[in-house]
């Protein structure tokens, strides 16, 4: 799978995909991030992105022109195995349903955001869709942008070691948090891993699991517990 980032900081994702699963996955040829200056798509001697909003107001926005030719040029047409994202506080919520959606695609492109943010014709007319990583605001879309990267490569097939990871973790097909887990030692300042855990009992092993993940799944997220009951 493809990634293609549009951003006037590339040199921001020297670090997110140099690290772990994504860099393995990136040298193993599963997946490829290409990181594209949106200044490239500039004419003038300053090579401008931005401009001042129309109707006056605070800071300056991302023009619609370069990030169109931007993504005129990497998707030259539509095609349902290609998506084009605007990362953006107005989108709607990233979620583990969303990458596992985008996990089926062949490239996703995705454009970052800076300063106040983008001329609003790039959502309506060029964006598939306008995507948030949570409520708040973020100074640009690069951070969003690296979540959502490795959100969806480590589902495709091939980059996690062990496949069952991806299936037994929280918001998995099941909807629920995953469960609590301890390592060695057995006992550490007083505390103690559950009984059950090191009994060998497989079969008990995995009902404590699924009861100890809905209870936390109760305690911290009870909302995803609603969502199952619809
Ligand atoms: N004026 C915008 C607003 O109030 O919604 C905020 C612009 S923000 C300072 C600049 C850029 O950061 C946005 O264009 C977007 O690309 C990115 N950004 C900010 N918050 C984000 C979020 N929660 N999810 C995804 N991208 C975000």
């Amino acid at each position: 799978m493809k990634f293609h980032i549009v951003t006037i900081f590339p040199d921001f994702f020297r670090g997110p995909f140099e690290h772990g699963v994504i860099q393995k996955a990136r040298e193993a040829g599963l997946i490829e991030i290409q990181v594209h200056d949106l200044r490239t798509w500039t004419y003038d001697r300053h090579r401008t992105v931005d401009d001042r909003p129309f109707g006056g107001g605070e800071g300056m926005l991302l023009k619609a022109a370069p990030i169109f030719e931007a993504v005129e040029a990497l998707r030259p047409k539509r095609s349902e195995g290609v998506k084009v994202i605007l990362l953006s506080a107005q989108g709607k919520k990233f979620d583990q349903a969303k990458a596992r959606e985008f996990s089926q695609l062949e490239e996703l492109l995705l454009i970052c955001g800076r300063y106040e943010g983008v001329d609003e014709r790039v959502a309506e007319h060029l964006a598939e869709e306008e995507l948030s990583i949570g409520d708040y605001v973020l100074s640009g879309g690069e951070l969003a942008a690296a979540v959502v990267v490795d959100a969806v490569a480590r589902l495709k097939a091939g980059v996690l070691g062990n496949e069952n990871s991806i299936v037994d973790e929280s918001f998995s097909e099941e909807g629920l948090l995953d469960w609590p887990h301890y390592t060695r030692p057995a006992e550490f300042r007083g505390w103690k891993v559950p009984e059950v855990l090191i009994g060998g009992n497989h079969e008990e092993i995995r009902k404590w699991r699924r009861s100890a993940a809905r209870e936390k799944t109760q305690r911290q997220r009870p909302d995803l517990l609603e969502g199952l009951r619809k």
